[in-house]
């Protein structure tokens, strides 16, 4: 297992650090808080760091309640790219990328399951 090889494979070994998730742990409740510790330690020089992890975080935990709304995912998404390598001054934005693209591509049906179903006479 190295940064090459890991990263050959979509992912990323980042500070080397392995989380044994159990298989019942919901992987959006697992990002949130991921993402809520690189926001709360942004140092805030870069936009998309600063003012989007906090968004990230928001969107995460409206999910994580069942409120979240249709296109959110999508927003996830963006956010995964808009922060990705070569976009912000240094690798903290990257690092919260990277497992915010990876929970979307490998557990998307635990976020579709956070959002908020409407009665069709609710829908816009
Ligand atoms: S990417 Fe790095 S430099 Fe930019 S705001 Fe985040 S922590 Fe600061």
């Amino acid at each position: 297992m190295d940064f090459d090889t890991i990263g050959q494979y979509g992912s990323r070994l980042g500070t080397g650090l392995i989380a044994v998730v159990s298989e019942r742990q919901s992987i959006v409740s697992l990002l949130r808080n991921l993402e809520q510790f690189f926001a709360r330690e942004s140092c805030g020089w870069c936009t998309p760091c600063r003012d989007g992890l906090p968004w990230t975080v928001k969107l995460l935990q409206a999910l994580e309640r069942g409120e979240g709304k249709p296109g959110d995912i999508d927003i996830l998404a963006q956010h995964a790219q808009d922060l990705g390598p070569g976009l912000t001054f240094c690798a903290h934005a990257p690092g919260a990328a990277m497992p915010l693209e990876s929970a979307i591509r490998h557990f998307r049906a635990e976020f579709e399951a956070g959002v908020a179903h409407l009665a069709p006479d609710e829908v816009s």
